[in-house]
């Protein structure tokens, strides 16, 4: 964006990095829109068929196909349809390994920055391919509702090698919030539970083998491992997207007869009842990414900004709940109500417990 209404400023030691007002933002205003610096859709998310863009995490299904496969109804037929932002002309996919994307244009992008060194170069690869063994032995140790993916750090690492000024985007992931190495063990073990000192072992080595990491050989030490999904952990802003609630969200906002509004609501709120009882809280595509802007914001119990995903993609927009002063921090929550609703995953309680130090 050419004008800021904010700047990213550093507040103390302790606190360190923080999003504050320039101008007085008022409420309701869009603070910042950032394109994540590299996102990825959770592994079982992903297996368990919510489909979505590879790289953009845009949702590849149109609402009623999502609506039929969440509430188990083959026969749903959603009204409106022109509601639905589902381009399925749009639709590809790569060429050697079937990665589908909701537009060349991401397919493109995921090519230039990542996929080139991650492409499986077949369609149904197996168990034997190292790429999905480091993915397997992570869902075995990862279950839903899930807050991390080591494909995230699969792209990270691909993405430096990738890279034509290599030291340029490692400087770019060293400025995201680090840890001492006593704080890295407790993230580390938030992430992966009680065997978790072996399980990063297994994870270091498979990631070796499935990917070229000599670029970043300080990644791959015990030690620099550890920091590496630390860093994910609390920096890693969970995306979601949904081709039937962007439906939903279009067709509140058409002009409608009462009848017409009643039916629709009534329909709507039907669909959510039955999907509730297939799929329970699991209704997004969900990943998580790293966002440079949005993750020097610090948490606030009582937030006066929220994070917004209006346009079905990882494409974040921070916006004011509150009138902001000029100078005023501004803050998030890191617990959102549906967060909070499905139980603190314990990526979220990493976040909560940074943020609590931050607080006093
Ligand atoms: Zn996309
Ligand atoms: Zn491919």
């Amino acid at each position: 964006m050419d004008h800021r209404n904010f700047d990213v400023r550093y507040t103390n030691e302790e606190k360190g990095k923080g999003l504050f007002a320039f101008a007085a933002i008022k409420e309701g205003d869009v603070i910042l829109e950032e394109e994540p610096l590299v996102c990825s859709q959770f592994s079982w998310n992903a297996d368990y068929k919510y489909l979505a863009c590879d790289h953009c995490l845009r949702p590849l299904e149109t609402a009623e196909e999502n609506a039929c496969r969440l509430s188990g109804r083959k026969d749903l037929i959603l009204p409106y349809l022109e509601c639905c932002e589902t381009k399925k002309s749009f639709i590809t996919e790569c060429p050697h390994c079937g990665a589908k994307y909701c537009s060349t244009k991401c397919l493109e992008k995921a090519w230039e920055r990542y996929h080139q060194t991650l492409c499986l170069q077949m369609r149904n690869a197996d168990i034997n391919h190292p790429l999905i063994q480091l993915k397997e032995t992570w869902k075995q140790m990862h279950y839903p509702p899930e807050t991390a993916t080591i494909l995230l750090l699969a792209r990270i690492v691909a993405m430096v090698n990738q890279a034509s000024d290599r030291s340029a985007i490692i400087s770019t992931f060293s400025q995201f919030c680090h840890k001492t190495i006593n704080e890295t063990q407790e993230i580390a073990h938030n992430l992966l539970g009680e065997k978790f000192v072996g399980q990063i072992d297994v994870l270091r080595e498979m990631m070796q083998t499935a990917v070229d990491t000599q670029q970043v050989p300080q990644w791959f030490t015990p030690d620099g491992f550890r920091s590496l999904i630390a860093l994910v952990g609390t920096n890693g802003q969970g995306i979601g997207t949904s081709a039937f609630s962007s439906w939903v969200k279009n067709v509140s906002a058409l002009d409608l007869p009462d009848d017409q509004r009643m039916q629709v609501d009534k329909l709507i709120d039907r669909i959510y009842d039955e999907m509730e009882e297939v799929v329970g809280s699991f209704l997004n595509n969900e990943g998580s990414g790293l966002y440079v802007l949005q993750s020097s914001a610090n948490h606030s119990c009582s937030p006066n900004a929220v994070v917004e995903f209006p346009y079905s993609n990882s494409t974040l927009v921070l916006r004011a709940t509150k009138n902001i002063e000029p100078d005023e921090e501004i803050c998030i929550s890191y617990l959102d109500e549906c967060q909070l609703e499905r139980g603190l995953p314990c990526y979220f309680y990493i976040k909560y417990e940074r943020v609590i130090c931050k607080d006093n």
